[in-house]
């Protein structure tokens, strides 16, 4: 399971999360709405470590992220334990962010054999196997560019699955595709729902959260505003800020 708690961030003067508290179960789909700068892939980056906090701490099935607790201090992890944290830790971006120098097989290949150590032969076979998952199974010796943004992102989904990641993080996964490829890319991670991996998904497609989150989180402002069901959170909301984030994109 992923617990956030009382999580702070600044950069410089502004305060962009004021203590947001986030527990998300193991198996379990969470979305993350709000509206632009309200946090939501500051958050995300604090979970794997990308930023650092202020104050508060993310662990991740018991393991705090980035730092060790001693007595009732916590010290900085070293980069290199910071890194082998992250590696289970997945992200998938807007942009995809694949290597362009390498074929989809060698994105999916790379880091498993170099991080977890793995056999190339056994690297190469999940690798397969996962392309299959994601519907791409004729394309492992494509290179990004010759792929549609909707096959890129479900590349890179199968290239972040292949480190065995204990929770996947989406950040905004489909908000740089051409709309006819939106469905493509959210059949993926509805599918990944079904099958129990956990995730943490900021998405503003309402549609998709209404379907497949167990929990929907509404961000505003650097705060959790409201938590539940999509069921509570989207179609009763108690919160006048959510209210009117809802009017505006549904
Ligand atoms: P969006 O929907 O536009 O992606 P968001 O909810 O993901 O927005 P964040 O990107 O987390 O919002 O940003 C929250 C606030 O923090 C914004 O005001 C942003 O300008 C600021 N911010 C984010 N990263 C940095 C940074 N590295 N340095 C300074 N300010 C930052
Ligand atoms: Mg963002």
């Amino acid at each position: 399971m992923v617990d956030v708690h009382g999580v702070r961030k600044s950069f410089g003067p502004v305060e962009v999360l004021r203590g947001v508290d986030l527990q998300v179960r193991a198996g379990e789909v969470t979305v993350v709405l709000g509206p632009s700068g309200s946090g939501k892939s500051t958050l995300l980056r604090t979970i794997n470590h990308l930023e650092k906090v202020n104050s508060g701490w993310v662990s991740i099935d018991g393991e705090l992220i980035g730092y060790r607790r001693s007595g009732d201090k916590l010290y900085e992890l070293r980069e290199r334990d910071v890194l082998k944290q992250r590696t289970h830790i997945g992200f998938v971006f807007q942009n995809f962010n694949l290597f362009p120098h390498l074929t989809v097989l060698e994105n999916l290949v790379e880091a498993p054999v170099s991080a977890l150590r793995r056999s190339r032969k056994e690297a190469e076979e999940t690798a397969h196997r996962l392309l299959d998952r994601v519907g791409l199974a004729d394309r492992a010796g494509a290179y990004p560019r010759q792929l549609s943004g909707g096959q890129q992102q479900r590349v890179a989904i199968a290239r972040a699955l292949a480190l065995e990641p204990k929770v996947l993080l989406f950040d905004e996964p489909t908000s740089a595709l051409d709309p006819e490829l939106v469905g493509e890319v959210l059949d993926v991670i509805r599918d990944l729902g079904r099958t129990g991996t956990t995730m943490i998904v900021v998405t503003h497609e309402i549609g998709f959260a209404r379907e497949v989150a167990d929990t929907v989180v509404f961000m505003d402002d650097g705060l959790v505003v409201e938590q539940g069901p999509p069921s509570e959170v989207l179609d009763r909301p108690q919160h006048e800020r959510t209210r009117t984030f809802l009017s505006k994109v549904l």
